[in-house]
């Protein structure tokens, strides 16, 4: 029986939250609407999933007015804050602009010379609307340069809801003497011939990564990898792993893309790439770029993306809309020449070292991955350094903390491999206090509860 260390708690939670709306518009919602929202993700159960009423800084009010410290921020959009005065005027003056027009602005140029600035890897910058496009176009065009259809990609990654990454290796049913782990499908409906063009590997083991090209090298042209894995926990890969792969992939001629959509923009100016001092071959961005407004960044070396518009097509009647991209103008601007990204940095460190306080305090072994800005918590004093070591762990503390934490006005993903983003709002109000506050009673929440079934069982 395991049982955890317990300190008395004497202040009361500060928040009564119910949810007798959002209740109710879920019952009207999934009357019209699959799952009563408009992304899977976004349904946490028929009595659970929230309705938002608005969203600014780093809070959001729900539409039974329950307010919370926002820590999903849109999974990493929000790197400012909800409806940023700086960013919203500049998209209000993009709306004098007109909108699309199946043409080109100037002001593509001005973006891409700005990330093109920020990310020495970023010779040549298109754009796309979400981060599911730029991935998607950035595997055609590795697939189109190397000649090759298939494809290396991280086990326990997530790269967007298109059907050549809606894949997975099942470690769970994976019998080691058989060989790699199987490999299953995300959903149904995705074409079971694609399969065969998915290959897997897991974080942090370049020789697994060299055999298996070894094996397929003659069919795979691209290796995708996040290397803070912004949907497993920030697990993060070692320096010295990322430039074994690059080194691997420039061997066997593989194109290395680095999705950068959460880490862009984020962790650093230049993202993951300029933290760890490398340079992919292509990149991917999108959820900071705009600040919340939908656009994605697809950039890379010149000699392969020439190849777009040069046999490789790439485009949509909505890319670089005036709004979305007078946003991006503006963010980027601020992420570049102000220190709104190290003020977010400190705000996440200040907040796990709160953490990490309370929970040494009572004895729970726990650990950080990723960057503060967007970090994982884990429930065991060594982190894991990748899915395997994840999947192997026992999370249970954080699924019994998370609602805790929503009860009391802090929002975390309910899902343990979603990270918590930070934005530069949080730092310009109370919202480290209130976090903390809410921690620690649900720390303690959790710990009762825990105790009380372990004693039942
Ligand atoms: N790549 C990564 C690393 C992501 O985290 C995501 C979304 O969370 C995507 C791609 C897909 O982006 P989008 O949801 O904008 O299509």
């Amino acid at each position: 029986m395991r049982t955890y260390g317990l300190t008395k708690n004497t202040r009361t939670p500060f928040m009564h939250r119910t949810l007798t709306r959002s209740n109710q518009h879920f019952k009207k919602a999934i009357g019209r609407i699959p799952l009563g929202v408009s992304s899977n993700f976004r349904y946490w159960g028929e009595d659970k999933t929230i309705y938002v009423k608005h969203g600014k800084g780093g809070r959001i009010t729900d539409i039974d007015d329950n307010r919370y410290v926002d820590y999903r921020m849109g999974y990493g959009p929000g790197i400012l804050g909800y409806a940023d005065p700086r960013v919203d005027e500049a998209a209000r003056e993009g709306m004098q602009t007109g909108g699309v027009f199946a043409l080109s602005t100037e002001l593509e140029y001005t973006v891409a010379e700005r990330i093109g600035k920020m990310v020495p890897a970023a010779e040549l910058v298109r754009f796309s609307n979400s981060g599911t496009e730029a991935v998607l176009a950035a595997l055609r065009l590795a697939s189109a340069y190397g000649g090759t259809g298939s494809y290396m990609v991280v086990e326990g990654g997530y790269h967007g809801l298109f059907d050549a990454v809606l894949w997975y290796a099942d470690i769970e049913k994976w019998n080691p003497a058989a060989g790699d782990p199987p490999i299953e499908a995300e959903s149904e409906g995705v074409p079971q011939i694609l399969k065969k063009l998915a290959h897997f590997t897991p974080l942090n083991d370049a020789n697994y990564l060299e055999d298996l090209l070894k094996r397929h090298h003659q069919n795979i042209g691209a290796f995708l990898v996040e290397p803070m894995m912004g949907n497993c926990c920030s697990i993060t890969a070692d320096i010295e792993y990322v430039l074994a792969a690059q080194q691997v992939c420039e061997k066997y001629n593989v194109v290395m893309i680095v999705d950068e959509v959460k880490t862009g923009f984020r962790v650093a100016r230049g993202g993951v790439q300029e933290l760890m001092g490398f340079k992919a071959d292509l990149c991917t961005f999108a959820k900071a770029v705009g600040n919340g407004y939908p656009i994605s960044v697809l950039a890379g070396r010149e000699d392969i993306m020439r190849k777009i518009g040069n046999g490789v097509v790439h485009g949509g009647t909505y890319t670089c809309h005036s709004v979305t991209l007078a946003a991006a103008n503006k963010t980027l601007e601020i992420l570049d020449e102000t220190d709104a990204l190290e003020t977010i940095a400190e705000y996440g460190r200040a907040m796990q070292l709160g953490m990490s306080e309370v929970l040494t305090s009572r004895g729970i072994p726990h650990s950080f991955t990723g960057h503060p800005s967007m970090g994982g918590l884990f429930f065991n004093e060594t982190a894991p350094t990748n899915y395997r070591d994840w999947r192997d762990s026992d999370y249970s503390f954080y699924d019994a903390m998370a609602p805790e934490l929503h009860e009391l006005g802090v929002l975390c993903e309910p899902d343990s491999r979603e990270p918590w983003f930070i934005c530069e709002a949080h730092a310009a109000d109370d919202s480290l206090e209130h976090t903390l506050h809410a921690f620690e009673q649900a720390v303690d929440i959790t710990l009762e509860k825990l105790n009380k079934n372990a004693a039942i069982a």
